[in-house]
């Protein structure tokens, strides 16, 4: 089947990483742009494959290109709404071929090429030959399929605004409805390839947190393949309407994350968050010096106020883990009317990076706007929360200050060599750190300090000897 591509294609090879010292090129990614998008068209030439601008052997070692990937497919049965779904399978069957490495999805994908793919004859051409070929035999109501791989800028430059004003179109029929007027959810379990207890619970108000996929496209994919990875979810008797948790759901997310997790708050970051694979194009975290909420996306390239940066925080939650006071969410759930609503929403944010903020721009309620600071207002918890008292945000209500408390800048930890190698500290002012099963505090001196199971805040703090 795949005797023309000079490299192996096989599923076994989805989880290759090409690192930097084994990378020919880049293509698309945070140093470039890019986006892939399934168009389903008629008169649709069966086979015809285009790669528009230069090819891989005319490109140089190191390169940064930027990448389009076009499929238009067509079939008598073929529904537009299917288009999300097929599209989101483009990084599992991209990941199919050695030597191609395909990350995240629509507008904010990042491919590499190896250096043996290329020293083997790899070509743009052949990516696109065996997607054309993996995309029929995935999904048989595809009659026809052309695939376009575009490299030239300008070409790219159009298409990326061409495939936002798709994705935007989606996105927006899904804000048509709520989850009051459907009876029925969908899971969705294609992540569990590498976060094998993920299910994505998407709903009219909670797209997909890979951005790519929403309440409609799942309910084409459920009923083109009702036994595949998206599956029909029955929302049984509501439990807490604004927290987002439903008998039903729990039961089924119980079963299909092998037990592992049982209970899930679709709007909320507190106790039993919606789980997080890896794909999630922004994180909500839980800052308790404020007792407010960050939103981070992964185009953001700078610490956020918890001092790691996106890849760091995504770490910490990613893998199909409950983390409480993390969650991976889309964009598009940020526009939604029950964003985080039980725990307040809007009110809650008190941080996030300018270019969400701006692309949010007509779903934030208009008397908290301006009370967000972003990047470009504060970084550190400091002067995030001097902006906060300063344009009067409603967090600075919840906030209390008890007595006791002692402003970050000045809670110390010294070494106290006659403690030994461990020593406990529980007299100290309370230190208030995220919650993580795990956090480890950079610091010098000889010492370690780590945050064990940290909920809200920690009563002990445990200072290791190197
Ligand atoms: S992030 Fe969720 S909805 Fe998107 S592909 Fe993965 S499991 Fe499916």
């Amino acid at each position: 089947m795949f005797e023309d591509i000079p490299v192996d294609v096989s599923p076994m090879y989805e989880g290759e990483r090409i690192r930097s010292a084994n990378m020919f090129v880049e293509l698309a990614g945070p140093k470039s742009l890019g986006a892939e998008l399934v168009q389903v068209e008629e008169n649709v030439e069966d086979g015809k494959i285009e790669v528009i601008g230069p090819e891989l052997d005319a490109m140089q070692e190191g390169d940064i290109h930027p990448l389009g990937i076009l499929i238009e497919i067509q079939g008598e049965h073929l529904e537009k709404e299917l288009e999300g779904v097929i599209e989101r399978r483009t990084h599992e069957l991209c990941n199919y071929v050695k030597g191609f490495m395909h990350l995240n999805q629509r507008d904010a994908i990042w491919c590499r090429v190896s250096k043996e793919a290329l020293a083997a004859g790899f070509k743009l051409e052949h990516l696109a030959k065996t997607l054309a070929i993996l995309f029929k035999e995935e999904f048989p109501l595809i009659e026809s399929i052309a695939i376009t791989i575009l490299t030239e800028p300008a070409k790219v430059e159009e298409f990326v605004a061409k495939a936002k004003e798709e994705y935007q179109t989606r996105d927006a029929r899904a804000r048509e409805l709520s989850d009051e007027d459907v009876d029925v959810f969908y899971g969705c379990v294609m992540c569990q390839s590498f976060a094998p207890t993920h299910v994505c619970v998407v709903t009219p108000d909670r797209t997909a947190l890979c951005g790519a996929i929403n309440w409609f496209d799942c309910r084409a994919a459920a009923k083109m393949d009702p036994d595949g990875p998206i599956f029909e979810v029955e929302k049984g008797d509501i439990i807490d309407n604004v927290k987002g948790e439903y008998s039903n759901v729990n039961s089924v997310l119980t079963e299909r994350s092998q037990g592992t997790v049982e209970r899930v708050f679709l709007h909320s970051v507190f106790e039993y968050p919606h789980t997080s694979c890896g794909c999630f194009e922004a994180v909500a975290f839980y800052m308790p010096e404020l007792d407010g909420i960050g939103i981070v996306d992964r185009d953001f390239r700078g610490e956020t106020p918890l001092g790691i940066p996106f890849s760091a925080m995504a770490g910490q939650c990613s893998g199909g883990k409950q983390v409480e006071g993390f969650t991976g969410l889309s964009l598009e759930y940020m526009r939604s009317p029950k964003f985080l609503q039980a725990d307040g929403g809007y009110e809650r944010v008190v941080w996030l990076p300018k270019e969400i903020k701006d692309s949010l721009e007509e779903f934030i309620p208009e008397d908290i706007k301006d009370k967000i600071p972003t990047e470009e207002d504060a970084s550190s918890l400091k002067e995030i929360r001097s902006f906060l008292e300063e344009k009067g945000h409603p967090i600075m209500e919840r906030i209390k200050t008890p007595e006791a408390e002692v402003p970050e800048e000045e809670i110390t930890v010294e070494e106290t060599p006659e403690l030994g190698g461990e020593m406990e500290m529980e007299e100290m002012a309370m230190a208030p750190v995220a919650y993580a099963p795990e956090l480890t505090v950079p610091s010098s001196g000889g010492v370690k300090i780590i945050f064990k199971n940290a909920k809200v805040y920690a009563e002990k703090v445990i200072i290791k000897k190197k």
